[in-house]
């Protein structure tokens, strides 16, 4: 029943949250975000995360991965800067990684942390970690959520005021540890409760986002199309948020304004090729195009 006033999100209320590029700009006007991403076998989701903060207008994006797939993501990133994290050798996430991370993070803006990580306990030690232990905005996707869901306890231990949570609804499931029904007023509903409980934002996504405040505030998405139902989507929205955190946006803003050009950047895709083999790719090609127009 809590599900009672929400906005729907179109361009007419998202416009007016886009902020102009300021004529006195540098790169350290729109802030660094750092990006934990990709083990092996999921390259793609790191560089997919890294490239679409880069495509949503951050200043600068550092993309951390463990140092056996630096090389590659050195390639698969041309703008973004790789992060190698000691992995002995393991191309997934190790607990040597956290010290390193701590040494740099003081001077970015916002973290994200998930996208192509792994479920290994290790990696669930580095995201319980961070969550405890670093204050600024965050990001948690993926097997980043798996990782909370573990223990749920840790995000009451959070040092950030600011966590984002991206869970599609088999990753909300386990979050919850029961099944979510596919009612739009429920999920709504199961989306606010989870953010007041927690004091989180979270972004329960799939066909109509929806998008709960710890306040108790909701929005219902109203862009995206069934084209965006194929692999690496999520990755693309995981990087456009923490773009936008590290740019300056509030968090409920940052969540809104990104979600909604995520679907509209779907669209515009939509527009021009149809929705049947839209990619992550062709998607975050269009992420401009979507911020701009609504200028
Ligand atoms: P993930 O499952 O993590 O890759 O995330 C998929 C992304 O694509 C989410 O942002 C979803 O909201 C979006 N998406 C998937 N299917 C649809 C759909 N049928 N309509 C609109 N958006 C969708
Ligand atoms: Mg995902």
């Amino acid at each position: 029943q809590e599900a009672v006033g929400y906005d729907f999100l179109n361009e007419k209320l998202m416009a007016p949250l886009v902020k102009r590029r300021d004529r006195q700009a540098h790169k350290g006007t729109y802030g660094h975000c750092l990006i934990i991403a990709g083990s092996t076998g999921k390259t793609g989701a790191a560089a997919l995360a890294a490239n679409s903060a880069v495509r949503t207008g951050s200043g600068l994006v550092t993309l951390a991965v463990p140092e056996s797939l630096n090389q590659i993501l050195e390639v698969k990133t041309t703008e973004a800067m790789t992060l190698p994290l000691p992995d002995a050798g393991s191309g997934h996430l190790t607990t040597h990684a956290i010290a390193l991370l701590e040494k740099y993070l003081p001077g970015k803006n916002a973290l994200a942390i998930g996208p192509g990580i792994d479920r290994r306990p290790a990696g669930v030690t580095v995201v319980q970690n961070l969550v405890e232990n670093i204050a600024l905005p965050m990001v948690i996707d993926a097997d980043g959520l798996n990782a909370l869901a573990e223990d749920t306890t840790v995000l009451h231990r959070r040092r950030s005021q600011n966590i984002v949570l991206t869970p599609h609804p088999g990753e909300m499931s386990r979050l919850l540890g029961s099944s979510i029904p596919d009612v739009a007023a429920i999920r709504i509903s199961v989306a606010q409760e989870f953010a007041r409980t927690f004091g989180v934002y979270v972004v329960l996504k799939g066909a109509r986002t929806i998008i709960a405040a710890p306040n108790g505030m909701a929005a219902i998405n109203g862009s995206g199309n069934p084209g965006m139902a194929s692999g690496g989507m999520g990755d693309v929205l995981t990087g456009i948020i923490v773009s936008l955190l590290g740019q300056g946006y509030s968090t409920w803003n940052a969540c809104r304004l990104g979600v909604f050009i995520h679907g509209l950047a779907g669209d515009l895709v939509a527009m021009e090729q149809g929705e049947i083999g839209m990619t992550a790719t062709d998607l975050m090609a269009r992420i401009p195009l979507a911020l701009n127009r609504l200028l």
